[in-house]
């Protein structure tokens, strides 16, 4: 993409094909990826398209439905999964795990081949949406950022149980955004004791957060990583950091397992190489990465939303810092401020 060509664009209302949705979208999320295509570091438009629509975080509502559509009507409240299967229909996509595509040639809506759904009306294939009760209208948008941590913890038990009896009791999430934050619930939600790791003061807003889930809120100016105790069966890496990544390493105790979340910038000499190899081969230890999701844990995402409200009261809302218009697209789109979680624009309200 062209670096800082974010603009607005009037274009014709799309309408669905025989098995798509036209969605009256309510609410886009903006993270990380939305910038880094801004700034022109990836991003695809669709074939025969000069622009991108940006937008893989969503809510919308269905308002219209194509011939061949079954099980969705018109105002349903839905969120569309994001990758889409590869042009060869790969071993992976072909099973409905586009998530795992080996070919690379996927489409991703917002980000790769597909337009996103940052517009008023916005389709997607009706295959590939899930729909949220009507008490996620205001929250739905956290469910593709969900996503990412459902697939991460799922992958995460099913190697481990695979490996051998497994019995996880602590866990280590680095990183306090929002896919920490998320992460924190669901590894609280099935009963782990959690330590959350970030930058901020004890008294911040994204501290908080943490200590609303019962977990422990560590912050790493004056805790650093490398005192922490050893001894961790589970650590969600979320910083992007490849020191930290490396140190990661280090925190899991026997039969442990890293799941890494982040996008990693190169970075040589990051630590000593045999030292972890070493230490992985005499601790049975695992590190994995996972990307992207696929429709099934969408699905178990809605539940895990209700699931984390009815547990902690405001803890999703509070999640959400800044609500933009579209029209103030430059604010939202512009670097986060220190204390800014999530910032979504509102499309309708
Ligand atoms: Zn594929």
């Amino acid at each position: 993409m062209q670096s800082n060509s974010l603009r607005i664009l009037d274009t014709e209302v799309p309408a669905p094909k025989k098995f798509e949705l036209q969605l009256e979208v309510q609410k886009v999320g903006i993270c990380g990826t939305d910038r880094d295509i801004i700034s022109g570091f990836y991003g695809e438009a669709p074939q025969g398209s000069e622009y991108l629509v940006l937008g893989h975080e969503s809510l919308s509502r269905v308002s219209k439905v194509g011939s061949g559509v079954r099980g969705f009507k018109k105002g349903d409240l839905v969120v569309p999964t994001v990758r889409r299967k590869c042009y060869e229909n790969c071993l992976n996509c072909k099973a409905g795990e586009s998530d795992m595509c080996l070919t690379g040639d996927y489409s991703e809506h917002g980000i790769k081949g597909l337009h996103g759904f940052a517009r008023e009306y916005a389709i997607s294939d009706s295959r590939f949406v899930v729909k949220l009760p009507e008490s996620l209208s205001d929250i739905g948008v956290l469910l593709e950022p969900l996503t990412v941590v459902e697939k991460g913890e799922a992958q995460t038990f099913r190697l481990q149980l695979a490996r051998m009896k497994w019995l996880p009791k602590k866990a280590l999430v680095l990183g306090a955004g929002p896919v920490g934050l998320l992460a924190t619930a669901i590894l609280r939600l099935r009963g782990l004791e959690v330590d959350t790791i970030a930058t901020r003061s004890e008294d911040s807003p994204k501290a908080k957060l943490v200590k609303q889930t019962g977990a422990r809120y560590i912050n790493a100016m004056e805790t650093p990583l490398n005192t922490l105790e050893k001894r961790y069966d589970i650590v969600f890496e979320i910083t992007g950091s490849p020191s930290v990544g490396f140190e990661a390493q280090q925190l899991i105790g026997v039969n442990g397992v890293v799941c890494f979340l982040g996008i990693y910038k190169s970075q040589q000499d990051t630590g000593d190489a045999g030292k972890l190899f070493t230490d992985l081969v005499l601790g049975n230890k695992v590190f994995f990465g996972s990307v992207n999701a696929n429709k099934t844990y969408f699905e178990k995402g809605v539940k895990d939303l209700l699931a984390i409200r009815k547990k902690w009261n405001g803890f999703l809302e509070k999640i959400i810092t800044r609500r933009a218009s579209y029209e103030d697209f430059e604010k939202a789109y512009s670097p986060e401020s220190q204390e800014e979680i999530k910032t979504i624009i509102e499309f309708r309200k």
